[in-house]
This record gives structure tokens, C-alpha cells and sequence, in this order.
């Protein structure tokens, strides 16, 4: 044996141990993760060595952790690397990292709990000191010549070195003497095997608890994708996901640069609900060198992307990182925008490899995919991606792209139509789309309120402008031909343009403020009217958003458009010319307005129209009694 020194701990390393000795923190397992992380450091390390000097390890690589519970003491042994004296000395004498430094400054500052600050910052070796009174490592290098040697302290101000005659395979023994408040749990094997489950499972290297082995999942995302068969994915995905169906698509990557790591990503077959349950339930779980960081970390990815579910393992970060350091740290900004860039180019991928595989996507994850809009850094990747229904499409379900939409386009068309409304048939009798239809222009149909946001940020696709239909400038479709020719009555004479103005004025002033204006209009073909914004920005449906959100339950003042060649309207010029006050004038111009009002989803009260429309009815019905008779 050899003679026995006593070395004082560094002033920092003391302050350290004084914290967690006295700390109440109660998550105190996480020192089985620190133990199990070093030592699977330290058969990395062995591992590269014997690879470097191309000789064969006699020794299995493993972690082996065993208890004895009358003794009171946990050991974790590896046969990694090992530690020669000066190792020793410097790597657990010192404080290796400056997580721990800048933790025992802020413990010094006192601003901060000591349990606050140990959740916050990983505290290494030195952890071990939360559950023991005394700890014992005993450990041989690798290196040529390096004699075994024990390492004691019981985590005050000094440790013990002593050399050992005896000859030992390489790597480290860490005996743990377990406090009396610590004991039956650190010694109950069934707990450990759980704590090891939790924290290490995809630690690279078997772990033995007593015989059993306890990690039985791969850190797959680590190994060369062409050794993999898709049915490890589709294990890894069930047992990360719980999903019982296999992924319906799998990403898996390893980048070096600018920054190195591994991703596995998975698209599942269905979306959670995403404003429900599902939106905590995203992120991926973040790895530094195959030690959990934290699960469903949420800053790799946007929540636009919160249905793709995975890992990322990368080496560039400090196993002590805390979560609040993650979230504005360069590096994880520069992995999230290489995730980014890879889920959409691989989704870009499929749209044009196999549509059908895409629109199986978009229905499965589009409405949360929408969100997309708000990532102006990826904007013209996002609107490749997004999907519509369309006028030019026969059903309910059908998808088309902006890109679709442009092939479709008539020669000259510099803009893409859309109008939202809240279904199909609908918008296929909305007032607004007439002239469409009339002239055969596609239109983009929006289903969802959040489209139509998607819109607004897109703002135009491949110098196309997209543009509400509603708000079209008749001037830019007035040069396409109509294609469906309505029968058009005879054009009104100059002495009948007179007598429509009148018209519109007398409806302004039946109206009153209720309406900005009444003008003629020659976007209706089949309508009678139709109420337009007399402001050019916002589209009906977005003001009825604005007004939810202001609580604003007043009813908007529109523009209303009168059809002059719809036969309602001639009619109400020939009574208008024989007397300018009869009454039906009046009556007809309310409910002309209260059914636009109607349609467009605003009016509040039914009474006055339903008694207008029953009282017309009455009338209408006699006069065709007494024709018949
Ligand atoms: P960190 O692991 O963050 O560097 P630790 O305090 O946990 O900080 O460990 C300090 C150092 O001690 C490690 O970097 C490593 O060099 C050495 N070490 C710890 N445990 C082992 C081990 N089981 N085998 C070899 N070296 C070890």
C-alpha cells in the first residue's frame, strides 16, 4: 500500500459541498444520473482510446451498479477509462465545469434557494454528497504503468489519496456510504432500476442493476441509419409515444455543422388535439451525449410543428445546462433552425414525390401546420406547403396548392382569389363570388378563420398578390370575359340611370347610417345586393374576429351594392317612377338589407324580417289567388 495523503478541496469545491451536505432538495436521485453519466464518459473515452491505438479491450464495456443494504452503501463500477493520480486530483479536487462554479457564486450571493439553484444547475460528481456522508472511488487508468488508487472523503474540506498494491482491470468503482435517511432507498433495487429507467435508459452501454440488465433501448438515433430496420423505429416511436400505430413518416439525421447532433423525428399517423390536451404534450426530448436533458424540450420546435415527436442528442452542450440557460442559448437556436429546415424540406419532399402521402398529412396535421404563418424566416417554405379547398376542386375534402392554383390561372391574372366562409355550398352562393363564377375565376376556399390570417401574412406567392374576393378590383376582372352569359335584361335608358339614383338614394335614406353608401355594382349577376367593407383591408370574416375579441357586438357599417339589373330592382324602379313614396319602396329596401345582413352573419334580431317576410307573403299570396281566379 502505498502511503496515505490528505489534500484540502479547493475553496470552491468546500463551498459546493457545503451546499448540498446541507441542501433539502428532494430530488435526490439525480445523483444515480450524474454517477452513471461520468462513467458512461469514461467508457467513451476508453473506447476511443483502444480504437486509436487499434488494441482490443479485454474488458466488456458495462456499468454495473450493486447495494448492500446492511452495509449501506450503493457502488457504481465501470470499466472505462479510469483516473491516473493527477486526474484524480484535478478532476475531483477542483471544480471541473462552470456550471458548478457559477452555482456555488450565486449560493455565496444567497438571492437564490439552495434547492432552486441545484435544480437549476447540474452539480456533477459532487451530487453524490446530497445522499452520503461518505464516499469512496477507487479507480485505475488506462494509461501505461498507472497504478490503482482510492479517493475518500466525506465531502467536508479534504479528501484521501492512497496508492494500492493491488492489481486491477482499468475504470472506476465509486462506493457510496449512504446517509441513514438515504439508506432503504438507495439499497431497494427495485427503486434503482426505476431512477436508472428514468434518467439513463438510452445510456449507450449496459447497465446492470445486481444481474439484470436495466437500459434495454438503444440510443437508435446514435447508430448508422442504413443498420436500422424500420421495425426499430417503429419501437423506438411506440415506446416514446405510446402510440400502438406505427410512425407514418421517420426523420432521422445527424448534422456536424454549424452545430453537431442527432435527430430522430417522428410524424405520427394522427394529430393530438393541438389546442387541446395536445399542446403540452409536444417537444423533443433533448439528449446531451445520451443523457436526458429534458424531456419534450419545447424550444426545438416550433409549435406550428408540435405534432412531430422525437429526440435530439448532441454533443456541442454542457451536460449541466439548466432549462432556463437552454432557452437562449445560441447552439439550440442554430439545431432548431437546422429541425426546421429539415421537417419542411422533407414535407416539401413528399408533396412532390407522392401528393396523396401529403394531403394524408395535411389532413392529419394541417390545421396545427397552419399556425406555420407566424415563422417569417421559413415564409416561402411555408406557403409551398399550405393547402386550400377551391372552387375549382368538386368536393369538400380536396386540397390544392397555391402552386395548383397558378397553373390554373387565366392568361394576365396576377392575383389569387379567396373568400372564407363556412362551407362549400355557401360560398357557392355567396353574393361576393358571383362575378367568379360568371367569369370562371378560381377562388381559394377558407374554411377555418385561421386561414385567412395565413393570407393576410402571406401576402402574395411567386409574384402572384393574394387578395380577398370580396375586396377584388372589379377594374382587373372586368378584362376577363364572361364565360356563363346571364340573360341581362335591356339596358337601362338615361332617363332609368336617373331613376336609379334616386333609387340608391331613397334606399340611403331608408337606411340611414346604417349603411355608408348605396352604390350600383357589377361584380352580382344573380343577387339583388350585397353588402361590401367600405374599408379595402379587412375581409368580413376577419372583422368578426376583431369585434369577438373587442367584445364589439355593434353591427358593422357597410357599403351596400345594389344589382341593377336583377328584376327586384327594375321592378322597384318602375314603382319608384310612378310614386316616389310608396311604401314598398321602403319595405323592400329593409329587407334588401336585413337578408344581406343575414348572409353575412351579422344580424342579431330576426323579428322585423321574418314580420316583413310573412306580411309579403300574405300579400303576394293573394294577388296570385285572386290571378288564378
Ligand atoms: P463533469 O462530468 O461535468 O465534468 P463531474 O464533477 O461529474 O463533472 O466530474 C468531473 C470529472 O471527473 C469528469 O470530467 C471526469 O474527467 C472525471 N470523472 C468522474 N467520474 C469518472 C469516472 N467514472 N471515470 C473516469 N473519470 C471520471
Amino acid at each position: 500500500m502505498g502511503k496515505k495523503t490528505t489534500h484540502k478541496f479547493k475553496a470552491e469545491v468546500s463551498q459546493l459541498l457545503d451546499i448540498l451536505v446541507h441542501s433539502l432538495y428532494t430530488n435526490k436521485e439525480i445523483f444515480l444520473r450524474e454517477l452513471i453519466s461520468n462513467a458512461s464518459d469514461a467508457l467513451e473515452k476508453a473506447r476511443f482510446k483502444s480504437q486509436a491505438e487499434g488494441a482490443e479491450d479485454e474488458l466488456a464495456p458495462e456499468i454495473r451498479i450493486t447495494c448492500d443494504a446492511d452495509a449501506k452503501t450503493l457502488t457504481v463500477t465501470d470499466t472505462g477509462i479510469g483516473m491516473t493520480r493527477d486526474e484524480l486530483m484535478s478532476n475531483i479536487g477542483t471544480i471541473a465545469h462552470s456550471g458548478t462554479a457559477e452555482l456555488a457564486k450565486l449560493a455565496e450571493e444567497g438571492k437564490e434557494s439552495l434547492d432552486s439553484l441545484i435544480g437549476r444547475f447540474g452539480v456533477g460528481f459532487y451530487s453524490v454528497y446530497m445522499v452520503s456522508d461518505k464516499v469512496e472511488v477507487t479507480t485505475r487508468s488506462m494509461a501505461e504503468g498507472a497504478k490503482a488508487l482510492t479517493w475518500t472523503s466525506d465531502g467536508r474540506t479534504d479528501y484521501k489519496l492512497q496508492e494500492l498494491d493491488e492489481d486491477r482491470p482499468h475504470g472506476t468503482e465509486i462506493k457510496v456510504h449512504l446517509k441513514d435517511d438515504e439508506a432503504s432507498q438507495f439499497t431497494n433495487t427495485a427503486h434503482i432500476k426505476q431512477v436508472v429507467k428514468k434518467h439513463s435508459n438510452f445510456i449507450n452501454f449496459p447497465i446492470f442493476v445486481g444481474d439484470e440488465r436495466v437500459n434495454t433501448i438503444q440510443a437508435l438515433w446514435r447508430e448508422p441509419k442504413f443498420q436500422i430496420k424500420p421495425e426499430q423505429y417503429a419501437e423506438f416511436y411506440k415506446f416514446l409515444t405510446f402510440d400502438p400505430d406505427d410512425p407514418f413518416e421517420t426523420l432521422h439525421t445527424s448534422v456536424d455543422a454549424p452545430v453537431q447532433f442527432n435527430a430522430l423525428m417522428f410524424i405520427p399517423k394522427r394529430g393530438d388535439d393541438p389546442f387541446g390536451l395536445g399542446r403540452e404534450n409536444r417537444g423533443l426530448d433533448l439528449y446531451v451525449r445520451r443523457v436526458l436533458i429534458e424531456k419534450q424540450n419545447k424550444d426545438l420546435l416550433p409549435e406550428y410543428l408540435g405534432f412531430i415527436k422525437g429526440v435530439v442528442d448532441t454533443e456541442d452542450l454542457p451536460l449541466n445546462i439548466s432549462r432556463e440557460t437552454l432557452q437562449d442559448n445560441l447552439l439550440m437556436r442554430k439545431i432548431s433552425s437546422t429541425l426546421v429546415k429539415q421537417v419542411l424540406d422533407h414535407l416539401a419532399k413528399m408533396t412532390k414525390d407522392d401528393a396523396d402521402r401529403y394531403a394524408e398529412f395535411w389532413r392529419a396535421h394541417g390545421e396545427l401546420f397552419k399556425a406555420g404563418y407566424m415563422d417569417f424566416l421559413n415564409k416561402d417554405k411555408f406557403a409551398g406547403l399550405v393547402r386550400f379547398n377551391s372552387s375549382a376542386l368538386d368536393d369538400d375534402t380536396g386540397l390544392t396548392s397555391l402552386a395548383d392554383y397558378i397553373s390554373r390561372a387565366k392568361e394576365d391574372q396576377k392575383e389569387i382569389y379567396y373568400a372564407y366562409g363556412p362551407s362549400r355550398q355557401a360560398l357557392g352562393l355567396s353574393p361576393h363570388l358571383e362575378v367568379f363564377r360568371r367569369k370562371h375565376l378560381e377562388v381559394l376556399y377558407l374554411f377555418e378563420p385561421i386561414d385567412e390570417f395565413v393570407m393576410d401574412a402571406l401576402r402574395e406567392y411567386e409574384g402572384y398578390a393574394l387578395v380577398s374576393a370580396e375586396h377584388a378590383d372589379m377594374d382587373k376582372l372586368d378584362k376577363f370575359e364572361d364565360v356563363e352569359k346571364a340573360e341581362r335584361p335591356e339596358a337601362l335608358s338615361d332617363e332609368q340611370k336617373t331613376e336609379l339614383d334616386h333609387l340608391l338614394k331613397r334606399i340611403k335614406d331608408v337606411l340611414g347610417d346604417a349603411v355608408t353608401e348605396v352604390k350600383a355594382s357589377t361584380r352580382l349577376s344573380e343577387s339583388p345586393v350585397c353588402l361590401a367593407n367600405p374599408d379595402g383591408n379587412v375581409t368580413s370574416s376577419m372583422d368578426k374576429i376583431m369585434r369577438v375579441m373587442s367584445k364589439d357586438t355593434s353591427i358593422p357599417k357597410k357599403v351596400l351594392e345594389i344589382n341593377p339589373d336583377h328584376p327586384l330592382i327594375r321592378n322597384m324602379l318602375t314603382i319608384l317612377e310612378k310614386d316616389e313614396n310608396d311604401p314598398f319602396i321602403e319595405q323592400a329596401a329593409r329587407q334588401l338589407y336585413e337578408s344581406a345582413l343575414l348572409l353575412e352573419g351579422y344580424l342579431t334580431d330576426p323579428h322585423a324580417l321574418v314580420g316583413r317576410v310573412q306580411d309579403l307573403l300574405t300579400k303576394s299570396s293573394g294577388w296570385y289567388v285572386a290571378a288564378e281566379k
